[in-house]
C-alpha cells in the first residue's frame, strides 16, 4: 500500500523512536517505542508489529511525537502510560505511587508459600502505593482478607481503583502510618515494601526515580528507618506463628535480620530475587500454645 508522502508509516515511526530511545540509559528501547505508539494510535502491539507499513493519521503521529518527548526527558514509561505490569497484572499508577519493580514479585511468591491456602487469613501490605502487592496476593488466594495501608491518600485512592478494577473485594484499603491502625494480634503475614534507600544515595537522582513519590523510596541516613518502624511493631501485631517479610535493599540484609533478631523475630532468613540480590527478609513471630501458622485454627479479627 502507497502511502501518501506526508504520512509516517509505522515500522517507520517505531524505527526512528528506537533509534532515540537507545540514548537513554537503562531503557529497553524497541518495547518502548511500541508501547508509546500503543498508547497514542490505540493499536495493540500486535497489530504494530505485523503491519509495518499502515500509516498513523497525523493525530496519531503527533500524540506520538509528544509522548516519545516526554519519554526522552526522562519521564517514566509507566507514568506517561499510566500503566506498570505486576505479577499477572496490569496495574493503574500515577507519579502518587512508586512503579512496581519486578524484584518486588518476591514478597508474592513468599506469601503463596503459606500451607492451606483456602484457609482465611487476615494479612497486611505496608505501603501498598498502586496495590500491587495486595492484588498480586489477593487473585491468587480468594479466601484472604488484606489490608492495604498507605499513609497518602492520593496512593490509597490508585489502589483502591486497581482493586475495583480487578473485582478484588478482599482487598481493604486502610490509611494509616505502617501498622498503627492495626489491632494487636490480628494478622497472619505482614508484607511491605517501605522505602529503604539512604537520603544521600545516588541513585535517587538517577532513572525513574526522580519522577517517583520520594516518601516510598528514601528512609533516612542509612534507608532503614522505616523497616526499623514495621519491625518495632510487627510482633504486636502478629499472631503467634505470623510472618513478616520485609523487601529491603541488596546490602541491608544483614542489618535487617538483626533488627529482626532485636524484636524477637525467630529464625530471621534472607531471601534473593531473580537477579541474586539480597532483597526480602523474613522472620516469625514465636508459636503461641496452639502451634504455629500452618496447625492452628483462625480467628481472624479486622483491625
Ligand atoms: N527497589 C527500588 C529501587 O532501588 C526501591 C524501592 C524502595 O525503596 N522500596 O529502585
Amino acid at each position: 500500500m502507497d502511502a501518501p508522502p506526508d504520512r509516517t508509516l509505522t515500522g517507520q515511526a517505531l524505527r526512528t523512536a528506537a533509534a532515540a530511545l537507545a540514548r537513554l540509559p537503562q531503557a529497553s528501547p524497541r518495547l518502548e517505542a511500541e508501547l508509546l505508539l500503543t498508547e497514542a494510535t490505540g493499536w495493540p502491539r500486535a497489530r504494530l508489529v505485523a503491519w509495518p507499513e499502515a500509516p498513523l493519521t497525523p493525530t496519531a503521529a503527533a500524540h506520538f511525537a509528544a509522548l516519545l518527548t516526554r519519554r526522552l526527558a526522562g519521564e517514566p514509561i509507566a507514568y506517561i502510560r499510566g500503566r506498570q505490569a505486576f505479577w499477572t497484572l496490569d496495574l493503574r499508577v500515577t507519579p502518587d505511587t512508586l512503579i512496581p519493580r519486578p524484584e518486588t514479585e518476591l514478597l508474592v511468591e513468599i506469601a503463596l508459600e503459606l500451607p492451606t491456602p483456602d484457609r482465611p487469613r487476615l494479612i497486611a501490605d505496608l505501603g501498598t502505593g498502586s496495590g500491587a502487592i495486595a492484588a498480586a496476593v489477593a487473585v491468587e488466594r480468594p479466601a484472604w482478607r488484606i489490608v492495604a495501608g498507605d499513609r497518602s491518600a492520593a496512593a490509597l485512592a490508585i489502589a483502591q481503583s486497581n482493586f475495583r478494577t480487578l473485582g478484588l473485594a478482599h482487598c481493604v484499603p486502610l490509611r494509616g502510618d505502617w501498622l498503627a491502625p492495626i489491632a494487636r494480634g490480628a494478622l497472619d503475614l505482614i508484607l511491605a515494601n517501605p522505602p529503604y534507600i539512604a537520603a544521600a544515595d545516588p541513585h535517587l537522582v538517577q532513572g525513574d526515580l526522580p519522577f517517583e513519590p520520594l516518601t516510598a523510596l528514601a528512609a533516612g541516613p542509612d534507608g532503614l528507618d522505616a523497616i526499623r518502624d514495621i519491625t518495632a511493631d510487627a510482633m504486636r501485631c502478629l499472631r503467634p506463628g505470623g510472618l513478616l517479610a520485609i523487601e529491603h535493599g541488596f546490602a541491608q540484609a544483614e542489618a535487617v535480620r538483626a533488627l529482626f533478631n532485636d524484636q524477637g523475630l525467630i529464625n530471621p532468613e534472607t531471601r534473593r530475587d531473580l537477579a541474586g540480590q539480597d532483597r526480602v527478609t523474613l522472620g516469625w513471630a514465636p508459636p503461641g500454645d496452639c502451634g504455629s501458622i500452618g496447625s492452628e485454627p483462625e480467628n481472624i479479627a479486622m483491625p
